[in-house]
């Protein structure tokens, strides 16, 4: 009898969710992963736009384990120095005045959101169709996608969708009872899906017509991962609520629910809670990423890195279309033969995803370097070659 695998283990000890995993990875550097196989891939999927810093940073490792050696977890009912200095900073790179509530996740980012709106006094909330919020309860009830929604009606209701970009549709559906438009900047789990200019402005007119808040899920987004810190920045709009997650701890759990103005304040206490939230370790991680995102010129990088990338994966005749800013990039194939150029690109040593059968999207870290991409570009009609032979 030869030793099970880790993908048999996986099998027999984790509910199957997700799928069989597609290796088993057991150590990164910079934008580097290495299976257990010894196999190394370039990593341009960077845990889901989640890695911002790349594999072991050291100034990531430098903060979680000095932080860790301090004071690594208190209840909410202490303050610790910093929770608030990230507070404080992600105002103050937002530009406006607000606060803060902090989760571990993007979907608990959504949830604090979701239970704020309801503070308005009204429960109807319009989202766009393609839109994705998480997978609990209440973040579900805001995702349109029926295979997602359907084994786990009835969710929260009161919930209109439009067509993302569909200004017309939108102003349709706002009402006096609405409490809160939802929008991401960008579409990401949708396959990188950009709104028409003047279309999160368009929003933001609508909702100050009804009275309705305006939420941004940048969750994806933010960070810096559209070489900005926001998505939403060149839109010049201010929203009055943005939730974040995913990049802003660069792979320790975190997410925040900013209120800006009057709605950082209309979750009073007894509201809301959580245990973990706003730990002091997952905010000294948020505030290395910040600082190195800083100190690096992470934001000059990821402009010129993403368009450079774009500019190359358009240049092959089977990519019909290519979408993004900064290191969030889409790109439609002439075939819906997504699955088997994911497939192709690990054999060839890179990781890339598939949101849809015609759709790839890639949300390498900040810090993925000229070689990386040069190393895909390179392999890039290869990896087309194979999937399409694979896929006809
Ligand atoms: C990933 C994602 C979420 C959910 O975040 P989790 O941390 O998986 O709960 C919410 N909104 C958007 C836009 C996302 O991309």
């Amino acid at each position: 009898m030869s030793e099970p695998t880790w993908g048999e283990r996986y099998a027999g000890s984790l509910m199957n969710t997700f799928g069989p995993p597609k290796t088993t990875l057991v150590r990164g550097q910079g934008a580097h992963v290495w299976d257990a196989d010894g196999k190394e891939y370039v990593d341009f999927l960077g845990g889901i736009a989640v890695n911002a810093l790349g594999h072991a940073h050291p100034a990531l490792v430098e903060a979680v384990s000095t932080q860790m050696s301090t004071l690594g977890h208190i209840s909410n009912f202490f303050a610790s120095e910093p929770q608030v200095e990230l507070a404080e900073k992600l105002l103050s790179l937002l530009g406006a005045p607000g606060k803060v509530f902090f989760t571990n996740s993007g979907a608990e980012a959504n949830e604090a959101a979701f239970k704020l709106t309801r503070r308005t006094g009204r429960t109807h909330v319009v989202a766009a169709e393609g839109g994705f919020h998480g997978r609990t309860m209440g973040a579900l009830a805001l995702t349109s996608k029926e295979a997602y929604r359907a084994p786990f009606e009835p969710l929260p209701g009161d919930v209109t969708f439009v067509p993302y970009g569909d200004q017309d549709a939108l102003a349709a559906a706002v009402t006096d009872r609405t409490a809160a438009i939802l929008l991401e900047p960008i579409q990401g789990e949708a396959g990188v899906v950009m709104p028409p200019d003047g279309y999160l402005a368009t929003a933001r007119a609508i909702a100050d017509e009804h009275g309705a808040l305006l939420w941004f899920d940048e969750v994806q987004t933010g960070v810096g991962r559209t070489g900005r810190w926001f998505a939403h920045e060149t839109s010049g709009v201010t929203p009055d609520i943005v939730t974040l997650a995913k990049g802003l701890a660069g792979g320790f759990p975190i997410g925040a629910c900013i209120g800006v103005g009057a709605a950082g304040a209309m979750l009073e206490p007894g509201n809301h809670g959580t245990t973990f939230g706003g730990n002091p370790v997952a905010c000294a991680a948020a505030l290395a990423v910040i600082a190195t995102i800083e100190s690096e010129h992470l934001l000059e990088h990821v402009t010129v890195l993403g368009q450079k990338l774009r500019d190359g994966l358009a240049a092959d005749p089977r990519v019909t279309e290519v979408r993004g800013e900064g290191l969030l990039v889409g790109l439609d194939l002439s075939a819906p033969v997504s699955a088997h150029v994911a497939a192709a690109a690990m054999a060839h040593g890179f990781i890339i995803n598939n949101p849809t059968p015609g759709r790839i999207r890639l949300a390498p870290p900040l810090v993925l370097t000229t070689d990386d991409v040069d190393a895909l570009l390179a392999a890039w009609p290869a990896i087309l070659d194979d999937a399409m032979a694979a896929g006809s």
